[in-house]
C-alpha cells in the first residue's frame, strides 16, 4: 500500500505523522487517559515493550517536558520514565532506555535498579508478539507477555498504582480478568477509538494496586494458577466458579476516546494543499533496528546480486555478439 493510500485509509496513521508521533499507538494511550485520567499524580513510570516509542513520547510530553518548563522542579525531582524493549529506539527527552526481554528476570532487575528503592506510580505495557493470525497462538504468546509484565508490576508498582496492558480478547479473557482482579480492585477492559474494531486488541486498565495480604512476588505463578484450577481456592475472590451460572463474571468493557471523533475503521478524504496536490508526510522516526532489518538487507543483497547477474548476462551477450 502506498503512503498516500495508507494516509487515506488510516486517519490515525496520518494524524500521528502530522502531530509528530512515532506510531499511531500514541492515540490509544491518549484516549485511555481521556477516560481514566491515568497520568494524574504520576512521577515514575515504566513503559514495557516501548519501541518505536510513541507511548514513551506521550509520557515525555505529558510528564517530563512540563516538568522541564516548570522552574519549581529541580533535576532530581523530575519524573522518571524507564522504557524497555527488545529493540533499541531513538532517544526521547527524559526517557531512560533499557534494551532487553521483559520475560527475562535480569531485565526486571535492571528496571528495579533504575528506581533505586522507589516504586513506580504507573506501569504500561503495549507488548505484542509478531502476530501469526492464528488467534489461539497469538493470544497465548500475548498472555505470556502480560504475565511477564505482571511480574515486573509486583516488584516495582506502589500500592495504589496503575497498570495498563494490551490484551487480546479471546476465550481466556475472563480468566485473565480474574487473575488481574487478585491484584487490582478495579479492572476495566477498554477499547480506544483508535484501535480498529477488526482487531482483537483491547487494553486492561487496572487501578489501585493492592496485592493480597502477605503476597510474595515469588509466589505469583502459583497464585495465578489457583485462579484457573478446578479446585480454585475459596479464599480468592475469583475461583473457577466464575465460569458458571450465577457466579459468572461480567467484565466491564468500555469504548474510550471521543466517540464523535475519528473512526479507525473508516477512510477519510485527503486534504489537498494550495496547489491542489496531496503531499504525504514521512514517518516521524523510522525504527532504528527493526526485526525485519535483516530480511530487508537480504532482499536488497539478493536483488543487487540479481542486478549484477543481469549485468554479467549483458556483458556475456555483448561478448558473444
Ligand atoms: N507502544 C509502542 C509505541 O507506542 O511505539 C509500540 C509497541 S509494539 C506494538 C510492540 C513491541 O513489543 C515491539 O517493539 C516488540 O519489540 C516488543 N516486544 C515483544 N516481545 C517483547 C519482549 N519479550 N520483551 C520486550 N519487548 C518485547
Amino acid at each position: 500500500m502506498g503512503k498516500a493510500s495508507k494516509d487515506k485509509r488510516d486517519i490515525y496513521y496520518r494524524k500521528a505523522k502530522e502531530e509528530g508521533w512515532r506510531a499511531r499507538s500514541a492515540f490509544k494511550l491518549l484516549q485511555i487517559d481521556d477516560e481514566f485520567n491515568i497520568f494524574e499524580g504520576v512521577k515514575r513510570v515504566v513503559d514495557l515493550c516501548a519501541a518505536p516509542g510513541s507511548w514513551s513520547q506521550v509520557l515525555s510530553r505529558k510528564l517530563y517536558i512540563p516538568s522541564k518548563l516548570n522552574p519549581e522542579y529541580r533535576n532530581g525531582d523530575r519524573p522518571l520514565i524507564v522504557a524497555i524493549d527488545l529493540q533499541p529506539m531513538a532517544p526521547i527527552d527524559g526517557v531512560i532506555q533499557v534494551q532487553g526481554d521483559i520475560t527475562n528476570a535480569r531485565t526486571a532487575e535492571v528496571v528495579i535498579k533504575h528506581f533505586d528503592g522507589c516504586k513506580a506510580d504507573l506501569v504500561v505495557c503495549d507488548g505484542a508478539p509478531d502476530v501469526t493470525g492464528l488467534h489461539d497462538m497469538d493470544e497465548f504468546v500475548q498472555s505470556q507477555l502480560i504475565l511477564a509484565a505482571l511480574t515486573i508490576v509486583t516488584h516495582v508498582l506502589r500500592v495504589g498504582g496503575k497498570f495498563i496492558s494490551k490484551i487480546f480478547r479471546g476465550k481466556d479473557t475472563s480468566l485473565l480478568y480474574c487473575q488481574l482482579k487478585l491484584f487490582f480492585p478495579r479492572v476495566t477492559f477498554a477499547k480506544p477509538r483508535s484501535s480498529r474494531n477488526s482487531s482483537i486488541e483491547a487494553f486492561a486498565v487496572c487501578e489501585d494496586y493492592c496485592p493480597p495480604e502477605g503476597f510474595n512476588p515469588k509466589d505469583l505463578y502459583r497464585l495465578l494458577e489457583r485462579v484457573g484450577s478446578p479446585c480454585g481456592s475459596s479464599d480468592l475472590d475469583c475461583s473457577s466458579a466464575w465460569l458458571e451460572g450465577a457466579n459468572k463474571v461480567y467484565i466491564p468493557f468500555l469504548a474510550c476516546g471521543d466517540l464523535n471523533g475519528y473512526d479507525s475503521d473508516r477512510s477519510y478524504p485527503l486534504t489537498a494543499s494550495a496547489d491542489g496536490s496531496y503531499r504525504s508526510l514521512d514517518p516521524v522516526q523510522p525504527p532504528i533496528a527493526p526485526p525485519y532489518k535483516r530480511a530487508l538487507e537480504l532482499k536488497k543483497a539478493s536483488s543487487s546480486h540479481a542486478a549484477a547477474a543481469l549485468v554479467d548476462i549483458d556483458v556475456d551477450t555483448l561478448t558473444l555478439s
